[in-house]
């Protein structure tokens, strides 16, 4: 995302978001549970900072994800899903399980960029442990190197509904 497109965005607000149309359909059949409600806890378990910055650009002013009904929370107690970026590095093992134990059920992973997913241009690097799902429970993927900040909000929209 280029400063003049956030700037753009900022100044005629719907440029960036009106060709987003309806919700996707749901990835996994969770939608009555959440009652259009996902309040999120995002891990970063060894990515580069890039797909945190897209995730900072969805949730921020030009994007909004939080008029889906998508929040971050603080604690992963507050969690109904773990938003996982990067690889999992081998001093990230232990935390990411234990944020994900820590959470209360039904409780969901979305694994976000293609680290997460399968470890991406880390792969075989000497501190990575695996992808997401070598260490806990997968529910959902966000494809992208990094994803780009619509891709992320339609996969939020398609456990929203909103
Ligand atoms: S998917 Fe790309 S942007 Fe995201 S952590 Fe990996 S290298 Fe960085």
């Amino acid at each position: 995302m280029t400063i003049r497109s956030v700037l753009q965005a900022m100044i005629h607000p719907h440029t960036a978001t009106n060709d987003l149309g309806a919700p996707p359909a749901a990835a996994v059949g969770v939608r009555h549970t959440l009652g259009g409600s996902l309040q999120l806890r995002h891990v970063d378990a060894g990515s580069c900072n890039g797909c945190e910055l897209e995730i900072a650009s969805a949730f921020g002013p030009a994007y909004d994800a939080e008029r889906f009904g998508a929040r971050l929370v603080a604690s992963p107690r507050h969690a109904d899903a773990l938003v996982v970026t990067g690889p999992v590095t081998k001093n990230m093992v232990g935390p990411l399980k234990k944020t994900f134990e820590a959470m209360p059920e039904p409780r969901m992973v979305i694994a976000v960029g293609d680290c997460a997913r399968d470890c991406g241009v880390f792969k075989g690097g000497y501190g990575v442990a695996g992808a997401v799902a070598d260490i806990v429970p997968v529910d959902m993927q966000v494809p992208g190197c990094p994803p780009r900040p619509e891709v992320i909000i339609q996969a939020l929209r398609g456990l929203t509904g909103r």
